[in-house]
């Protein structure tokens, strides 16, 4: 299928590694023109030339920043010269106990996952309703809907930016200009690597096991992976899905009981 996205710009956050990078390799592979943006420079420089390689790829623009400052998103924004999709994403705050968290591990979390998403949206969608195009996915987590008791932080700011979206879905900006979350359950990637080493190492017990009790526990039987994220990524943002948004569509295997 033609996703008839070719040409067309899109920032992609959180994109040297992971959800992010699937996300940007899917939509390369479609010849839109990418800036990805993550913090680390080397990294971000390898997933550049990963998706250079790819058959019939567009412009590859690299912007090593920290997304979730004011600084960051002004650079990542010039360097995008019309943003035609937004793919919103950053670290996942850490685990913990709610005890432990002050108000400055608050007002981080939110800025990551909450606030950032909403500044990057507030500076694009606009021009994107002025052009008649725009798709905006934010990468969230299956924590909306099943909230993990550890992930208190992540349950919190990104139920409140699910809250914020579900509203503005659905105002004129529906016209041609979708927004909608993608709720990642267990991917293979860095992230879902260190929690599985963490708590190796706290139960005493190998890595592998603890990653094959984790995938067992999956319907699928396996945990996902970065390119069939960025596919679903990629038809949300392709002309075929202009009457998708607003939604929270969970990619979890199966993991999610509820029949809603
Ligand atoms: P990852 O750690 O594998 O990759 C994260 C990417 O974001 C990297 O490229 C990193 O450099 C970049 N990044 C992190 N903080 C940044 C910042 N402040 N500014 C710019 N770039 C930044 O993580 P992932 O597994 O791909 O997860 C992506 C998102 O999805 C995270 O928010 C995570 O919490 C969430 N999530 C992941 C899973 C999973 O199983 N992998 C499940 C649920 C939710």
């Amino acid at each position: 299928m033609d996703l008839g996205i070719a040409g067309r710009w899109a920032l992609v956050c959180g994109a040297s590694k992971g959800l992010g990078l699937g996300c940007a390799r899917a939509l390369a592979a479609e010849g839109v023109n990418v800036v990805i943006v993550a913090r680390g420079a080397d990294a971000l420089e390898a997933a550049a030339a990963d998706l250079r390689a790819l058959p019939g790829a567009a412009q590859v623009v690299t912007v090593a920043t920290d997304i979730t400052t004011a600084q960051g998103r002004a650079t990542a924004l010039a360097a995008c010269p019309q943003v035609d999709i937004l793919v919103t994403n950053a670290g996942g705050p850490p685990a913990g106990d709610f005890r432990d968290w002050d108000r400055d591990t608050w007002l981080a979390a939110l800025d990551a996952n909450m606030l950032t998403p909403i500044e990057l949206i507030r500076a694009t969608v606009d021009a994107m309703a002025a052009r008649g195009y725009g798709r905006v996915v934010n990468i969230t987590s299956s924590s909306v809907k099943a909230p993990i008791d550890v992930l208190g932080l992540s349950n919190g700011a990104r139920s409140g930016l699910t809250g914020f979206i579900a509203g503005i879905a659905r105002t004129h900006l529906a016209r041609n200009v979708t927004v909608n979350n993608l709720l990642p359950g267990a991917f293979d990637t860095d992230r879902l690597r260190g929690i599985l080493q963490a708590s190796a190492d706290k139960q005493g017990q190998p890595l592998a096991d603890v990653s094959a009790r984790r995938q067992g526990s999956i319907p699928a039987g396996r945990f996902g992976n970065a390119d069939e994220f960025g596919a679903t990524c990629a038809f949300l943002c392709s002309v075929h899905a202009g009457y998708i948004t607003g939604q929270n569509l969970l990619i979890d295997g199966g993991a999610y009981p509820g029949t809603f």
